[in-house]
């Protein structure tokens, strides 16, 4: 199928070992869900086929010319225990494509069947997870979090087995590269040096082309990250699988699966249903990006002159993640209160709101969102203990040039709220796409008060809040 992309698979240039050749495994009926058209603009794609012949592309089921379909192999820590054999269990990279701006960006299939790395797993996704991404990761790029995003979604016509029998969906995912921290394990687990060598200098020319050795590579991607976690606490989200073969080295947020965003603030929020410890609780997450950032330095130990005097300094580096997401964290939040300046107070005037809203259970979004408009007392349950919050961040605040815009700009009005999200897909499995569209819709524009999407900002009534999210 020829498709107008100008692709140029540097990926599929590398090392035998890197990856499996592979075709995506073609599907029965491939029926078009949803399609990213200023995505697909972006990309460079002028002009847009018809939804079969999309549906028929984006399924797998007939690879566009120029594509170079592989499975890439990888490693990584998975809640904390090593799996030196992971890999592209049910994606296919159908190659890279070279965007309008001349930037390099990969096409992934997602659900597209099975790959030698698929271990016990069936190589598909079900609708619920495809769309669940699609919607997630469309609304992160929107608040300007770095992200990988989505560029379709299909039905394959088939049904897959999980707890019940689920409708079969491929999701097209768009990344700068799907270059993992356990990519770099896997070939470190290996001793393979030269493997190594190739991949951190393959890795360093895509996305710090400035870097010009590994010590340089481990800094950018620490400050990446750093920044990353931040601004993920800044709009109340929890990934819920911050294993390493989940954390980009490029420094997009990658893999949604049972991530979530919180409605009502408390900082050991967790929903996924495979994290019963609570590892990836919301507030856990700059711990754990500084121990997956120990295993990437780890890594890049043996490529250094002097393994010691490396080790000592990258060690040295990984103690600071911590202070460096804290660094990130303080300045994102004081924008969220409309402060530019720093003042050695501020962390207290943002902790004391945290513990405010965390003891009265307010919703984390609107919390924010309400600041600006002076409507932000009705969250509290405490109101006495608001106001005094509130006549210190007032005082904090003058002079200040202009807190109110700041705080538009910085606190999203819209969400994909859990409820929501479930909605979308109850509806989308009823063939009923109108709330996907609509969600997508008023996600895209978070920092604007939309009229007639109040209903988005409502946290979920009782009987709705989402107990618990699933990979799929
Ligand atoms: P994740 O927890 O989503 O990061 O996935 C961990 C590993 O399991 C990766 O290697 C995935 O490719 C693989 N995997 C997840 N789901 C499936 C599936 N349904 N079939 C095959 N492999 C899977
Ligand atoms: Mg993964
Ligand atoms: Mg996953």
């Amino acid at each position: 199928m020829t498709l107008a992309l100008r692709f140029d698979n540097s990926y599929a240039r590398l090392p035998d070992g890197f990856f499996t050749r592979l075709a995506p495994t073609p599907v029965a009926a491939p029926r078009l869900m949803a399609f990213n058209r200023p995505l697909a603009e972006e990309l460079g794609l002028t002009d847009i086929p018809d939804e079969a012949t999309l549906a028929a592309i984006f399924s797998g089921n007939t690879p566009p010319e120029g594509a170079a379909p592989l499975a890439q192999a990888y490693a990584g820590h998975q809640f904390g225990g090593f799996n030196p054999q992971l890999g592209d269990g049910r994606a296919i990279l159908l190659g890279e494509v070279m965007d309008r701006e001349g930037k390099r960006r990969d096409l992934q299939l997602k659900g597209s069947g099975p790959t030698p790395y698929s271990r016990m797993g069936d190589g598909r996704a079900w609708v619920g997870p495809v769309l669940r991404e699609y919607v997630v990761s469309e609304a992160m790029h929107a608040l300007g979090i770095p992200t990988t995003r989505a560029l379709a979604a299909v039905a394959t016509g088939e049904d897959i087995q999980r707890e019940t029998r689920l409708p079969g969906a491929v999701l097209t995912r768009v990344a700068s590269s799907h270059i993992r921290v356990g990519t770099f394990q896997y070939f470190f687990a290996r001793r393979d040096l030269d493997a190594l060598k190739a991949l951190s200098d393959y890795a360093m020319q895509r996305h710090y082309p400035e870097a010009e050795t590994p010590e340089d590579f481990l800094e950018a991607v620490i400050a990446r990250q750093a920044r990353l976690i931040a601004r993920w606490m800044s709009v109340g989200f929890i990934h819920g699988v911050m294993n390493t073969d989940n954390t980009s080295v490029s420094g997009e947020t990658i893999d949604y699966g049972p991530c979530a965003f919180m409605d009502a603030y408390h900082p050991g929020t967790v929903y996924s249903s495979i994290d019963r410890g609570g590892r990836y609780a919301y507030q856990n997450q700059p711990g754990i990006i500084a121990w997956n950032l120990a295993q990437f330095a780890s890594c890049l130990v043996p490529l250094m002159p002097d393994e010691d005097a490396a080790i000592k300094r990258f060690t040295e580096m990984v103690q600071a993640v911590p202070d460096r997401v804290h660094a990130e964290w303080l300045t994102i939040f004081r924008a969220k209160l409309g402060l530019t300046s720093a003042r050695e107070e501020d962390e207290r005037l943002i902790v004391d709101l945290l513990t405010l809203m965390a003891e009265g259970q307010a919703d984390f979004t609107n919390t924010f969102r309400a600041l600006a408009t002076g409507r932000a007392r009705d969250q509290f349950t405490d109101r006495a203990a608001f106001d005094a919050w509130q006549a210190r961040w007032t005082a904090r605040a003058e002079g200040e040039p202009d807190p109110a815009g700041l705080m538009t700009r910085t606190n999203p009005a819209y969400i994909p709220r859990n409820h929501r999200v479930e909605q979308m897909i109850d509806a989308a499995l009823e063939h009923d796409m109108a709330p996907f569209q609509r969600l997508n819709d008023v996600l895209s524009r978070p920092f604007e008060d939309q009229p007639g999407a109040e209903d988005l900002t409502r946290p979920p009534l009782p009987g709705e809040a989402v107990q618990a999210t699933f990979c799929g």
